[in-house]
C-alpha cells in the first residue's frame, strides 16, 4: 500500500488535482470557476485561516 500522500481530488468532479492552488481549494480550476462567488470566498478564507501559521519561503523577491 502506498503510504505517501493521498491524491487530492476535486470535490465537484472527482478528478485528481495536481496544481497546489487547486489542492488548497479542493476544486479544479474549471470547477472553481463555476462555484458561487460567496462559496469560493468562504473556501478561500477557510484555507487562509488553516494555513496562516505555516512558515513560507519564497524563491523570488517579487510581491
Ligand atoms: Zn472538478
Amino acid at each position: 500500500m502506498n503510504t505517501t500522500e493521498m491524491p487530492v481530488v476535486c470535490r465537484r468532479c472527482g478528478r485528481v488535482l495536481l496544481d497546489p492552488r487547486s489542492v488548497a481549494l479542493g476544486l479544479g480550476p474549471g470547477c472553481a470557476t463555476g462555484l458561487r462567488p460567496a462559496d469560493l470566498d468562504t473556501l478561500a478564507a477557510a484555507a487562509a485561516r488553516a494555513t496562516a501559521q505555516l512558515p513560507l519561503d519564497f524563491a523570488g523577491d517579487e510581491g
